[in-house]
């Protein structure tokens, strides 16, 4: 057996477990209410299933081509040239992946070198900052400004260096719901114009967005889009997190070296699930409803903790709320939490776990993708804190 040193050198010395593991164990513990990790408690649709069920059947089991089953690819270029006008070559410019984590993590090794600087929007979801120092980058972090948590565009500017290789967008936002608006957009392209940054954007919400407001993908906007790689998920599209297939769209420049490291990591994403989802994609209504679908459950939810002392600026966008507990608690965020799920048995999430360095907003998340009975029991609990 090896004996290693007391103390093993390694890249990630500081860093813990996942908070949406840590929450979602403790909401086991405690026969809790689950609120925390990010996943819809109801079904994928039957029609999906069968079509996964179909083409195991039909003997799809094996590797599928490495960036992608071609059919899935030329529906997702069909999706993207619908909703946003662009227009993504299916065999050089789109990749599917095992999931938006993945594709994530397959873009910011591809493209971050050792010392190179990556902006990151705090909060910020949790695998980004890791892949950074992964990779031998320097997350530099500009904090996006509450309550609406929007972006200050002139301290970004100030924040770009010699160094800056990559900016990271996620909008809709998670954990905030907040939603980067044309302007921002217009920002960004102006800023990157004439540099050798490239954009990396998070839209695994696409879909989910409120009050009849519009997505303002990357790829609406040619001069980002030419330095952009876009990270989507089906997981969040057609809840189905577990399944951990998404896709990546970048032009042809970027894509090639985006697939160097896709090969080594996974090779490719697994073969019938995209089969079916070829298919499943050729109805726009399969995901056209979502935004909807979605406020539904964010109006229950709000309108059910009215009566509680949390308070709150409704989501524009994603499955998440956040709640202010100032009115009840001035803990730190990660202690109010754990006090929430043993003695109430409510599971949320602390912001606090999207930042880098100490953070304290008395702001927690809940995610509302969940049957208006667990909805209701979870407000029910909050209106009696
Ligand atoms: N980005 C954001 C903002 C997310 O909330 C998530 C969570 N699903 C992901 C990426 C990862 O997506 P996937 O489950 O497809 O890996
Ligand atoms: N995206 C999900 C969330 O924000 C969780 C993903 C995960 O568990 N890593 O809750």
């Amino acid at each position: 057996m090896m004996h290693f040193p007391d103390s093993i050198s390694t890249k990630l010395p500081n860093t813990g477990i996942s908070i949406f593991a840590v929450m979602t164990q403790l909401a086991r513990e405690h026969e809790a209410i689950n609120l925390s990790q990010g996943f819809p408690d109801f079904a994928v649709s039957p029609v999906l299933i069968e079509l996964v069920a179909k083409h195991m059947r039909k003997g799809h089991n094996q590797y599928a081509p490495m960036p992608g089953v071609p059919a899935l690819r030329e529906a997702i270029a069909v999706k993207t040239e619908r909703l946003y006008g662009a227009s993504y070559d299916p065999q050089q410019e789109i990749t599917v992946t095992a999931g938006a984590t993945q594709g994530i993590y397959a873009a910011i090794t591809a493209f971050v070198k050792e010392e190179d600087e990556v902006i990151v929007f705090e909060p910020a979801y949790d695998s980004y900052i890791p892949a950074v120092k992964l990779n031998g980058g320097v997350a530099i972090t500009c904090k996006l400004k509450a309550p609406d948590f929007s972006v200050d565009w002139e301290e970004v500017k100030r924040l770009v260096s010699n160094r800056t290789r990559m900016i990271i967008i996620n909008s809709p936002h998670n954990p905030t719901g907040s939603l980067l608006k044309k302007e921002d957009l217009l920002q960004l392209e102006r800023l990157v114009n004439n540099s050798g940054i490239i954009v990396l954007s998070d839209e695994v919400y696409e879909h989910i967005l409120f009050d009849e407001q519009q997505h303002e993908s990357v790829c609406r906007y040619p001069g980002l889009a030419q330095r952009s790689l876009v990270c989507c998920s089906f997981g969040k599209t057609f809840h189905a997190t577990g399944w951990k297939t998404g896709y990546v769209v970048a032009p042809a420049n970027l894509m090639t070296e985006f697939r160097k490291t896709h090969q080594f990591m996974v090779f490719c994403a697994n073969a019938p699930i995209q089969h079916a989802l070829a298919e499943f994609l050729q109805d726009p209504g399969h995901y056209e409803g979502l935004g909807p679908f979605f406020q539904t459950k964010r109006d229950y939810f709000l309108q059910a903790v009215e009566a509680s002392r949390f308070t709150y600026t409704p989501a524009g966008g994603t499955y998440f709320q956040l709640l202010d507990y100032s009115a009840v608690s001035d803990e730190e965020e990660m202690d109010f939490a754990r006090w929430l799920v043993k003695e109430h048995k409510l599971a949320a999430v602390p912001t606090a776990s999207f930042y880098n360095k100490g953070h304290n907003d008395h702001l927690l998340r809940f995610c509302f993708a969940k049957s208006e009975e667990t909805l209701k029991k979870a407000a029910d609990i909050l209106c009696n804190i």
